[in-house]
């Protein structure tokens, strides 16, 4: 079964359905989901989601373009959740200069801030990174996130960074992306990358694959990214969801 190891169905996108659609994962092959928090209020969602379904665990973290008005207080309740029985990640954490809604140096500094949760707390953290390759590779570089373990999800860069990720232990999140006309650079990360360092996610309600793409995406359309992947690997379907899924039990520990 497959496991999805990110989303966000705390987001309004999901008001009107989301206890019936988490209800239907299982009927579907959906065995367990990783709810990304990305605000405080987020986080907060995530925790209930988390306490509600059995299936579901959850990822505690703030977003870069949530990191301008956060205090010390907000990582103390942080740390608090991470001690929780199914929190598995710190996350999403990271930079994002594609939207680039806060100051350079005030992302690196939560960036760092909560890698420190995630050393404190023994958790794999989550990283986002958007346009921002060369400073996301220095700071976790210079932060010794080789000794962390992690994801970097919605993997956008080249084989190169790719390289460079995997030999730090790093997993690669492959989503709707591959399936896309325009996601060539994708397709050949996945093509280099072996499939023991790939895990699938979907970044719902963002970023559906082929033949959806534009609508809301929702954890039920990996049966697209793994069948995408198992193309470019000439690998069988059940192959790519069973080795995504031992990567991501692996990595975030259930
Ligand atoms: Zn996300």
């Amino acid at each position: 079964m497959i496991f999805e190891t990110h989303a966000h169905y705390d987001d309004e996108a999901f008001d009107r359905d989301r206890d019936e659609l988490l209800k239907t994962m299982h009927a579907h092959g959906i065995e367990k989901i990783i709810n990304v928090g990305a605000s405080l209020e987020g986080v907060k969602d995530t925790a209930d989601l988390m306490e509600r379904y059995p299936f579901v665990y959850g990822a505690v973290g703030i977003h870069p373009d949530e990191v301008g008005s956060l205090t010390e207080e907000d990582m103390k309740w942080l740390r608090s959740l991470c001690d929780r029985e199914k929190t598995v990640a710190v996350g999403e954490i990271g930079l994002d200069y594609y939207w680039d809604k806060e100051n350079h140096d005030v992302q690196k500094k939560w960036f760092v801030r909560q890698m420190d949760l995630a050393k404190e707390t023994g958790l794999p953290i989550i990283v986002h990174s958007r346009d921002a390759a060369k400073d996301t590779l220095d700071v976790m570089k210079a932060e010794r996130a080789d000794n962390l373990k992690g994801v970097i999800h919605c993997y956008s860069y080249s084989k190169e960074h790719a390289r460079e990720y995997m030999n730090m232990g790093y997993y690669l999140g492959v989503g709707g992306v591959v399936t896309f006309k325009n996601g060539k650079r994708l397709k050949e990360v996945v093509e280099y990358a072996p499939l023991d360092y790939l895990l699938l996610e979907t970044d719902a309600p963002y970023l559906a694959p082929e033949p959806y793409r534009g609508k809301r995406n929702c954890s039920l359309y990996l049966t697209y990214v793994a069948q995408t992947i198992a193309q470019i690997k000439g690998a069988s379907y059940e192959e790519v969801v069973e080795v995504t899924r031992r990567n991501a039990e692996r990595l975030f520990g259930i």
